[in-house]
């Protein structure tokens, strides 16, 4: 499937050479990034339908560079992920959005957050406990974090990956296959894996108003996912029309930029202000 999303628009597109050259800075960069706060995890809000209640938010890393300007993961998460050192940048989302959490319900608020795992995590024997760690260090409960994962991840290795999902699930947080319909599974195949909630893709979202077979993609996932007991997600909300279409569908959640754009943490805290005050 040739990719639809629609991608924030970015500036201008750089040249083979100058990928290659950046990718290779990025990397021998990170870790210095990390500890200059180059790199920050911005928030996406999700609502529940229909009451449109704030569910939780999804993290998402962004590096402003001093050079490059502010770069989205897509452009620098493959290049850490193949130098092996996603480690370094999971860990520190993970502690960012989980201190974000503890700090929410100090202030009373029950909001949970999701944080993106790479296919090398999912690999990662030592990844759950990692987690358990984490948990325990900030008090946060573990059903206030989700974990989201591809299913391409998890099918480039299920006798890896398989056990890690299960001390995860085990653990008690909140297991998400991402980018559902774009990979080679099935939902059959999806009652194997111990996961709690399947995300749409956002391409089919978006195509539903305009394309019947997307609509017909997004309304059978929709069901199938509610057939097997999982929590169903649409990401790529941008119309009011696709949300009450995924309204009428039985749809959980809603996510996308009729919702708001990932925001800053500063942002996000005014957001969350006007929207419980009104
Ligand atoms: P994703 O997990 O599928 O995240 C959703 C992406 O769609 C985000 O792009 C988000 O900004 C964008 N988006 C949200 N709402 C809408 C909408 O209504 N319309 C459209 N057209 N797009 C929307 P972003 O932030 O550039 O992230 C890209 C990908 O990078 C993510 O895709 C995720 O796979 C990966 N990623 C992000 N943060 C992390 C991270 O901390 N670790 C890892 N390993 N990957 C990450
Ligand atoms: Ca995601
Ligand atoms: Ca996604
Ligand atoms: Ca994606």
């Amino acid at each position: 499937r040739a990719t639809r999303s629609g991608e924030e628009v970015r500036g201008y597109v750089p040249s083979m050479g100058q990928i290659f050259m950046r990718r290779f800075q990025l990397v021998t960069q990170l870790r210095q990034a990390l500890e200059n706060g180059e790199v920050s995890v911005h928030y996406q809000p999700k609502v529940s339908l229909p009451s449109r209640h704030v569910r939780g938010v999804e993290a998402l890393v962004r590096w402003e560079h001093p050079e490059f300007g502010k770069l989205h993961p897509d452009e620098f998460v493959p290049a850490i992920e193949a130098a092996g050192l996603i480690g370094a940048l999971t860990s520190f989302v993970l502690d960012e959005a989980l201190a974000r959490v503890r700090r929410w319900l100090d202030e009373g608020l029950r909001i949970s957050v999701a944080v993106n795992l790479s296919v090398r995590t999912l690999l990662d024997a030592e990844f759950p406990e990692q987690v358990a760690a984490a948990l325990e260090r900030f008090a946060v409960p573990p059903e206030l974090l989700t974990l989201e994962l591809t299913e391409s991840g998890v099918m480039s290795n299920p006798q890896r990956a398989l056990p890690v999902l299960r001390e995860l699930h085990a653990l008690g947080v909140v297991l998400a296959v991402d980018d559902f319909g774009t990979g080679y599974s099935s939902l059959a195949y999806l009652r194997q894996l111990p996961v709690d909630e399947v995300k749409i893709d956002k391409s089919f979202v978006l195509g539903m108003g305009t394309d019947l077979g997307d609509l017909a993609v997004v309304r059978s996932i929709v069901e199938l996912g509610h057939s097997l007991g999982l929590t169903v997600v649409a990401e790529g909300v941008e119309e009011d029309v696709a949300r009450d279409q995924l309204e009428s569908m039985g749809c959980d959640v809603a996510q996308g930029y009729l919702i708001s754009r990932p925001l800053s943490e500063r942002r996000l805290e005014a957001w969350l202000h006007a929207r419980t005050t009104r």
